[in-house]
C-alpha cells in the first residue's frame, strides 16, 4: 500500500512550526506536523514581555496557546514526540521524512522548524555535575540556589534573564563572560546588573566545573594575562548561546559555518526547491518568537505556491 502523501510536513511544534501549521491548514495542503514537543525554546522563560498581543505571558502559558491553536485545525496530523532523523529525496517531487523509530512519511514539501538547543562548554565537569550544579534552566531550577554563590556563564539575553531569575534567591552571582560587553538589550542588561551581588568577570575562559559529589566551584582563565583562577560556587549556569536543530538537512540543504541553514529570505527557500525553513534553525541573525513565527508563515505560503506549481506538472501531480 502507498504510505499517505502529505502537501507540507512541518517539523517542530515551537512558534515558527505553529504559525506554519495554522497557515498551511488554512491554505487547506495536507499537512503532517511531526515534533518533539508543542513547546519552544522560551518554555523555560517566566515572563515573556514582547510576545505581541500579551502584555506578559509566561513561556508555559505560549507553548499551550500555540498548540491549542494548532490543534482547533483537525485537519492538521499531528505527531508529537517524533524527533526527525533524516530527510532524503524520493524523486524529483516528493520528499521522505524519517521519525526516530524508523516511520517513513511523503510530502511534496517541507518546513524545517526546529530550532534550537543550548550549547555546552564541553569543559570536564560539566556533564558529570549536571543537574548536581550545573543547570541550564534559571526558570526550573533558580529556586534550588536560595542562599548560594551561583556563577552564570555568558553575555547575551538568555545569561541576563538568568541572573534576573537567580537575584530573588542566590547571594552572590558572578556573571562570567569571554569579552568584555554584554549583548543583551538595554532593559534587560540594566535590571541584572543594578544589584551589588551581582558581579561581572569579563574576557575569561571557563576551563573546568569543579566537585564531587556536587558543584564547589570552576576554574577560568582571565584572556589577558592567561592567569588561571578559582571561583567558589555552588550552582554554574551555563547560558552560551545555542546549536540549530538542523542535522537531519544538513546532507540536502546549505547551511552556514553554524550549521544554521541558508534561506532565501524573501520566500524562506532553503537551497534546495521544496524545501523552506523558517525560525531559530535558519541563518536570520534575530532569534525571536514573533519573529520565528513571521518565519514561519512565509514559508508556509511559499509552500502552498510550491505545491500549487508542482501539481500542475506531470509527472509531479500523480507520481510517487
Ligand atoms: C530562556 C530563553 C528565553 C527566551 N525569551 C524570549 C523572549 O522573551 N522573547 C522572545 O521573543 N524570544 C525569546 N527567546 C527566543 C525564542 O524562544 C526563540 O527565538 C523561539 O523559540 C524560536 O522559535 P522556533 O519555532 O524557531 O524554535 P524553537 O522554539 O526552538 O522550537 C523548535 C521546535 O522543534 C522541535 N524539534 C527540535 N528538533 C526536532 C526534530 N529533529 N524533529 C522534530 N521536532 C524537533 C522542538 O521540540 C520544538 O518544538 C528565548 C529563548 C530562551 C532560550
Amino acid at each position: 500500500m502507498n504510505p499517505k502523501v502529505y502537501d507540507t510536513i512541518i517539523i517542530g511544534g515551537g512558534p515558527a512550526g505553529c504559525a506554519a501549521a495554522v497557515y498551511t491548514a488554512r491554505k487547506k495542503l495536507r499537512t503532517l506536523l511531526l515534533t518533539e514537543d508543542f513547546a519552544g525554546q522560551s518554555i523555560s522563560a517566566a515572563a515573556i514581555e514582547n510576545w505581541i498581543g500579551d502584555r506578559l505571558i509566561s513561556g508555559i502559558d505560549l507553548a499551550k496557546k500555540l498548540e491549542n491553536h494548532v490543534r482547533a485545525y483537525p485537519e492538521i496530523d499531528i505527531i508529537t514526540s517524533a524527533p526527525v532523523v533524516a530527510v532524503s529525496e524520493a524523486s524529483a517531487c516528493f520528499f521522505d521524512v524519517v521519525a526516530k523509530g524508523g516511520e517513513i512519511f511523503r510530502t511534496r514539501s517541507i518546513i524545517a522548524a526546529a530550532g534550537a538547543r543550548r550549547r555546552r562548554l564541553g569543559v570536564p565537569g560539566e556533564a558529570e555535575l549536571e543537574g548536581r550544579g550545573v543547570a541550564f534552566c534559571s526558570t526550573c531550577d533558580a529556586p534550588f540556589f536560595q542562599d548560594s554563590n551561583v556563577a552564570v556563564v555568558g553575555s547575551g539575553n538568555a545569561a541576563l534573564e538568568t541572573v534576573i531569575d537567580l537575584l530573588p534567591f542566590a547571594k552572590d552571582i558572578y556573571l562570567l563572560l569571554r569579552g568584555d560587553n554584554l549583548k543583551g538589550d538595554a532593559v534587560t542588561r540594566d535590571r541584572a546588573t543594578s544589584s551589588p551581588r551581582v558581579t561581572l568577570i569579563t574576557n575569561v575562559v571557563v576551563e573546568a566545573i569543579l566537585g564531587e559529589k556536587s558543584v564547589t566551584g570552576l576554574s577560568y582563565r582571565d584572556i589577558g594575562n592567561r592567569e588561571l583562577r578559582e571561583l567558589s560556587v555552588d550552582g554554574v549556569f551555563v547560558e552560551i548561546g545555542s546549536v540549530p536543530n538542523s542535522e537531519f538537512l544538513r546532507d540536502l540543504v546549505a547551511t552556514n559555518e553554524s550549521g544554521e541553514i541558508t534561506v532565501d529570505h524573501k520566500t524562506a527557500e532553503t537551497s534546495k526547491p521544496g524545501i523552506f525553513a523558517a525560525g531559530d534553525v535558519t541563518s536570520d541573525p534575530f532569534k525571536q518568537n514573533n519573529i520565528a513565527a513571521g518565519d514561519g508563515i512565509r514559508a508556509a505560503l511559499s509552500a502552498y505556491n510550491h505545491v500549487l506549481n508542482i501539481k500542475k506538472h506531470s509527472p509531479c501531480a500523480e507520481s510517487l
